[in-house]
């Protein structure tokens, strides 16, 4: 048969470039990447990109299979990555095209996530190793009051990489499980409770008052009992480190009630706070590993930026949601939804 009609056959870009190096036929994959029109044109001009180029014409000299990146963006102006291979044949040249988009995209972001961790970790050991220094060979060595000082820091500096790697583990634990919904019955306000006494210490120190509005007989949840504490406690402290001072948290349980977007029976957790609320533009970005409105307070407040994609996991494995609300100066209302039945 020949090679022409074959290729239109096939649902991935296909060009044939004839032994006179030129396009002896494209199928319409092909033709919706690289423009109609191109039969009977050099290779040359029809294709343009240097990298492309460059494997045609290395295939045709050693006669040997080669591969090259094709860069475009498709009709909606998102960039679009083929991975080209380019094999010889009798007659002539065949390149196909493999959208590797999403696999790029994916290695990128694995690549950005140990920069970021990198970074996160280096700035404590950093101040770390300087302390270190400064009291084993500079002016602390024989000062005993800023050794003691130094050492508090190096104490506070240690505990934020300490938090930064128990986050990491619980991220990576709660992505590895996320596909597997958890069942035992959890009692969410004997639970709520017990987060709010643990966290009564913390409130009291940043002047916030906590205030619960659990009823006595609260329905069970399906879930994992850990991880649900994990997300009432992050929710909670963030709405003390966030919050004001003389200002309250309120944390509620709502429900059951239908609920329109899980088209189920929910409870609800409201976790609110009368703090300086979150401007618009971040609300989206919040549960993004590492995003905060605020590094410098952030840091000041112990926080590893990785709370909220922790809470934002566990939710998703409960097959729940979580809905954040806020506005500038009224502070921010953090929902978490979780179906009754499992
Ligand atoms: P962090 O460790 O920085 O607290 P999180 O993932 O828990 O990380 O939160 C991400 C960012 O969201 C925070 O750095 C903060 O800027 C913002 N944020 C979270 N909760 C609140 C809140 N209750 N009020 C205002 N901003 C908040």
């Amino acid at each position: 048969m020949e090679p022409g009609r074959l290729i239109h056959a096939l649902p991935t870009p296909v060009i044939w470039i004839g032994r006179d190096d030129r396009v002896a036929a494209i199928n319409p994959a092909g033709a919706a990447v690289f423009g109609e029109g191109l039969t009977g044109r050099h290779y040359i001009t029809a294709l343009r990109q240097p990298s492309l180029l460059s494997a045609i014409e290395r295939a045709k000299s050693t006669r040997t299979t080669q591969t090259a990146r094709y860069l475009t963006s498709d009709e909606t102006g998102h960039d679009v990555t083929y991975q080209a291979s380019v094999a010889v044949l009798d007659e002539g040249v065949l390149a196909s095209f493999e959208d590797v988009t999403h696999l790029d995209s994916a290695s990128q972001m694995r690549r950005d996530f140990v920069a970021n961790v990198s970074h996160e970790l280096r700035t404590p050991l950093t101040a770390l190793l300087g302390f270190i220094e400064t009291m084993l060979r500079g002016p602390a060595k024989d000062d005993p009051v800023a050794r003691e000082r130094f050492l508090s820091i190096m104490e506070a500096e240690a505990g934020r990489m300490n938090r930064l790697v128990g986050d990491l583990m619980s991220l990576n634990r709660v992505e590895a499980e996320e596909r597997q919904r958890p069942i035992d019955p959890v009692a969410l306000g004997d639970l709520l409770r017990s987060v709010l006494h643990g966290l009564t210490p913390l409130a009291a120190e940043a002047g916030v008052v906590l205030e619960a509005q659990i009823p006595d007989a609260a329905l069970s949840v399906p879930g994992d009992a850990d991880q649900l504490r994990q997300v009432a406690t992050n929710l909670v402290e963030n709405a003390i480190k966030y919050g004001r001072e003389g200002e309250r948290c309120v944390v509620a349980l709502l429900g059951p009630a239908f609920h329109p977007r899980l088209r189920c029976e929910a409870m609800e957790i409201v976790v609110r706070d009368y703090g300086p609320g979150i401007d618009a533009a971040h609300v989206p970005r919040l549960t993004e590993r590492f995003y905060r409105v605020d590094t410098h307070r952030s840091r000041e407040q112990g926080g590893t930026g990785l709370g909220l994609a922790i809470v934002k996991h566990i939710v998703t494995r409960h097959r729940g949601r979580l809905q954040i609300d806020s506005e500038l100066g009224q502070g921010s209302r953090f929902s978490v939804i979780l179906p009754v039945d499992a």
